[in-house]
Parts: C-alpha cells; structure tokens; sequence
C-alpha cells in the first residue's frame, strides 16, 4: 500500500506539503509522475507545473532524483522504503486544480499526488492534515474518499483501492455548511464553502426530487453507498466537474436559493442545472465509460469520438430532470430548450465540424475556444443536447411510445455500466438501435457524424410544442419560451458581432460568419468609436446603427491597435436566428399522451 499525507503547510503562501513513501521501490529506480490532465475535463493542464520542490530519501539517507521529462521523475535504486517530499504550489480557483488559502483548501489528487509507475493498482492510504494554528480550529473536511481513521467531516486517515480512485474524490476543507438528505435510503450530502445565505432546506428537497428521477430513469437502484456534492460559493463564477461518486461545483452565491425563492428563478435553476447534470455523470461517463477511458492515459491526451453521448445525452437529462421532478414548470423548461436552440445556430460552425470530430478535437478546440470559435466549431454539449433530444422523440414516435431514449440509457447502464465494459466507438449507435427496434443509421449519419440540423420543429410538434425563429430583440436576447401578449417590436438594422460587455468605446469581440460586421471589415478586437460619423458608445450604438435605413451605406471608424481606420457599413436587418418555444393550443390526445409520457405529466 502507498501511504500519502498532505498538509497545508503554508495556507498564506498556497503551498500543501506532500509526502509520500513507497515501500517496494522499483530495484532499478522508481518512476513517479503528476497526470498532465484531470478525467472529465478534456485539456492538457500540466499539474506538474506547480511542484515546487521535491527531495527523496531512503532510511535516511538522500536519493538522487532525475526528471525525464514534464512531468516524470526517476529516483536512483534504494531497497528500503522511498520517501518523497515536495509541495505544491495550490493557486487556481476552479474544479479542476488545487486551491489554499486562509479561508479554505481545495484539491484534487491529480494535482498533488504522484503517481508510482507500475504501481498504480495498488491501494493508497491517504493521511490529511488541517493547518496548524487557533485560526484553523473549526475547519472542517469533505471528501467521499473512505474513513479509515476519521472522525465524520474531519481530518485523519482516508483510504482508496488504487491510483486512478485516489484522485477521483477531490478533498474540500475550511468552514463548511453542511446539508444531508436520503435517495432510495443512499445518503446524499452537499457541503458549501463560502459565505452565503442560503435556504439550504429548499437545496436538499429539490436534490432529493433530481437524484430521485435520474434514480428512477436508470432502473431504480443506486450503485453507490453515498454522495456528496461539494460547492464552492464565490461572488462570480460556474463550473463543475462528475467524480464516481461526488462532484464539485462553483457557484454564484447568488444562484442558491433565497430563502423566499419560489418557482426557480435564473439563477437556483441553473444550479440546479448544474447538480442535476454532474448527477447524472455518475452513470453516464463515470461508469458508462468510452473505452477510449479504460483505463485513463493521464500522461497525454485520449481522443474518442463519443463526447457527444457523453456530454451532450447529459445535458439534455440535466434539463429534463429538473422538468420531469417538477422542481421547474413546463413554460421554464421551454425557456432553457428554446435558449440552446438558439445558441446552437447562432454559430455557422455547426455546418462545419461534426459532433464526432468537435468530441475528437474537445482537446484542442472545444477546450481551446478563441474568437472565431462560434464559425468554426459546433459544442458537443449544446448540439449534442438537442441531438439527444431529437433521438428520444424520434425513438418515441417511432414506436409509439413504447421505446425512448431511456431504454437507450438503461442498456448502455446494463451493458457497459454494470459490466465494466468500455463503451467502443459504435456502441451508443448499436444500442440505440438494438433498445428500440429503430433503424437509424440514417439519423446518426446525417446529425452525429454530418454536419445537418436535427428536425426539431417537426419533431416537437408531434409532441405538441411549436418552435418558431426570430431575429434578437437586443444583444441580451437568447429567445426561449414565446409568452403570451408578446408585442413583435418594429425589426432594425443591427452590427450582428458580439460586443464586451462594459466596453468604453465598444469592442468587437465575434465577427459572425455573414454578419454586416464581417462584410464591413470588422474584426475582433475593433474598438468602434463612430457610426455615421457620431461617437458610438456601448449604450447607443445599438440606436445609431438600428437608425439606418437597409442597404444605407455609413462609414464608420474603429482603432484597430493603435490605427484609426474607416471602414463602410451597409445596414441590413437580422436574421431569424432566435428560437422560441411555445405549447400548441390544441395538439390533439395522440400528441398530448406523448408530451406527458416525455415529460412525465399527470394526465
Ligand atoms: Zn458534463
């Protein structure tokens, strides 16, 4: 058994002190390495980078260390145990790395514990310390790695069966809010670092209802004994990451719920979003894995072609959840599926990359996102949602409603997920079409491995939903759910390129493929500081373009470095490129059966 113990050493400096002792060293020099990339999370981070020091010794006496490249040290032969010292630096708020200060402490084992080459499936013992000093006293610790000499949410001797589990329960400490509720008689904990004032009774019911109905959807038990979601409150910020039986999360802590909160608004829905989506994880990714993953390289990067199904299957569930517990209405439901339509073909990189090659590439592209990114790449997360969602209607009519993208689910979580079997390339096609009896080689071809729209609006009709596309109303505007009484206001010439927000004057940040902007010659990083010979600000120049009659000709001038140049602007008016959602008023019985059998409606 390896035997690790981490301590933050210096919480004013970020640094955790790590040791870690090997009691059968390689007789011809052990090899260690930090994993170059967090599972979950598709870019190379180079952990490694943040070591600070490192020494080895042997009964006392030095080891010489010799680095091999990046990220892999070797140590000269020694017989008696090897024991390694080093720290690392711990600066990077997000769900990915290590974070330490004096308020709390964060990581992840990819980031702070070495691997032992060749030694990898042998069990870790894990040793945590809090900081020393009175200020530390009412630290506390979450992390769903096993006790083995621990008192609940404290600081001693944790265990995992090997390497690759080590640094799947990342480890969270400082003050901490804690909240407990029971799924299928599975206790579910959510631990919140960070001021806030949230109505953390209202969090563990809507949990509750979530995890119930992922529960449910694949087949009713849990294969796991807890879980625990691990929340990190800041001011701004969004992220989070699927571990086998936890997740962290960042969160605006004003996207918890208020203590009046009532139907969710923005803000708890997204959270809720976000919980529901790391949940469903476990199932989908966690344990219905791509081979591609079985196990994972974390030296290099690991393509596979599957992200999609993956990422996209998960996020068109994380959505349905919150519908199908009731935890959102129906009109809000509409709002987030209209909104990532919308998303979707706003970016003309959707005729461009397929969802398999945007998977292949999530390393180098989807991860690696610049400003050309919306006319060249297409999101496996947002397109692959609405593929998800197309393949469930399609499954649903195509057989009366007997099948859907659930039995899908459930033979995957059968097939792959229980068994351990990784998920080959083809998989997800086969068992869709083994699950539903459909033929659908030509729905893959065309949406998953081509580049064409899912049939959406024909689709949500015959589940009584109308989806119709209208041009932005302002820069802020991602359509969503068509209310009732909306005035269509009078349809203006508009840039069509994304402006930073806050900007002084406005800078050009997207030049859309076809936009006036593209055709007038602006490029990212403009800053527009005239139209038609007025000064543009942030807060008029949506006016003095919109002013302009279409097919007007005005010059206009931007500083593009430090050059002022003028180029010329024809006024056109938008495209439909905004997707509203709204309930057909009379769909008929056959349509209405299915819209509750989909969202899990009482009649
Ligand atoms: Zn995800």
């Amino acid at each position: 058994m390896h035997e690790y113990w981490i301590r933050p050493v210096s919480p004013e400096a970020h640094l955790f002190e790590v040791r870690l002792q090997v009691r059968t060293p390689d007789p011809t020099g052990q090899q260690l390495a930090l994993p170059a990339w967090i599972p979950g999370s598709y870019m190379i981070r180079d952990f490694a980078r943040n070591l600070v020091t490192l020494t080895a010794t042997s009964g006392g006496s030095p080891v010489v260390v010799e680095k091999l490249d990046k990220q892999t040290w070797r140590c000269a032969p020694c017989s008696v145990p090897l024991l390694l010292v080093y720290q690392v630096y711990a600066w990077e708020l997000s769900v990915r790395a290590a974070h330490l200060d004096t308020t709390h402490g964060y990581f992840n084992g990819t980031s702070v514990f070495l691997q032992v080459c060749g030694q990898e499936a042998m069990p870790c013992r894990v040793h945590i310390a809090s900081p020393k000093g009175q200020g530390y006293r009412d630290w506390r610790l979450a992390t769903s790695l096993r006790p083995v000499d621990a008192p609940f949410m404290g600081f001693g001797t944790y265990e995992a069966e090997s390497y690759e589990a080590l640094v799947d329960y990342p480890v969270e400490m400082g003050k901490l809010t804690l909240l407990e509720t029971e799924v299928k008689g599975i206790p579910h904990r959510m631990a919140i670092s960070g001021k806030h004032r949230a109505d953390t009774d209202r969090i563990a019911r809507d949990l509750s209802a979530i995890c119930t109905e992922h529960v449910e959807m694949f087949g009713g038990t849990l294969p796991i004994d807890q879980y625990l979601f691990l929340v990190l409150a800041v001011g701004d910020g969004y992220g989070g990451l699927e571990h086998r039986d936890s997740t962290s999360l960042i969160c605006k802590r004003d996207d918890l719920p208020r203590h009046d909160e009532g139907e969710p608004g923005q803000g708890y829905r997204r959270f809720l979003g976000l919980c529901s989506h790391e949940y469903f994880h476990l199932w989908n990714v966690k344990r219905i894995t791509p081979e591609a993953f079985r196990p994972y390289d974390l030296s290099r990067e690991v393509h596979t072609r599957l992200l999609w199904a993956f990422e996209g299957i998960t996020s068109y569930y994380d959505e349905l959840a919150l519908v199908r517990s009731r935890c959102i209405g129906v009109d809000s439901y509409l709002e987030l599926l209209g909104q990532t339509v919308t998303r979707v073909i706003r970016g003309s990189g959707r005729r461009k990359q397929t969802l398999t090659e945007s998977s292949f590439d999530a390393w180098t592209k989807y991860y690696k996102q610049d400003e050309n990114a919306p006319n060249a790449i297409v999101s496996y997360y947002a397109k692959g949602a609405l593929v998800a969602l197309a393949l469930d209607l399609t499954i649903r009519i195509g057989t009366d409603g007997a099948r859907s993208l659930d039995d899908v689910m459930r033979a995957l979580w059968q097939d792959y997920g229980r068994t351990g079997l990784g998920v080959p390339e083809d998989g997800v096609e086969r068992l869709a079409e083994e699950a539903s009896g459909l033929d659908l080689g030509d729905f893959f071809q065309a949406y998953v491995h081509g580049t064409e729209d899912p049939p959406l609006e024909r689709l949500l009709a015959e589940v009584g939903i109308g989806l119709g596309l209208r041009p932005a109303r302002s820069l802020e505007d991602f359509g969503g759910r068509r209310k009732l009484g909306d005035v269509e206001p009078p349809l203006r010439p508009g840039l069509g390129a994304q402006i930073k927000v806050g900007s002084h004057p406005p800078e050009i940040t997207v030049v859309p493929d076809a936009s006036p902007a593209q055709a007038g010659g602006l490029a990212p990083g403009d800053q527009l500081v005239a139209v038609d010979g007025f000064r543009a600000t942030a807060d008029n120049l949506a006016g003095l373009v919109g002013r302009l009659r279409p097919g007007e000709q005005v010059p206009i001038h931007v500083f593009r470095r430090d050059q002022l140049h003028r180029l010329s602007l024809t006024a056109r008016l938008p495209s439909a490129d905004t997707c509203e959602l709204w309930l057909a008023g009379k769909p008929g019985e056959e349509r209405l059966a299915r819209r509750r059998a989909w969202l899990k409606l009482a009649d």
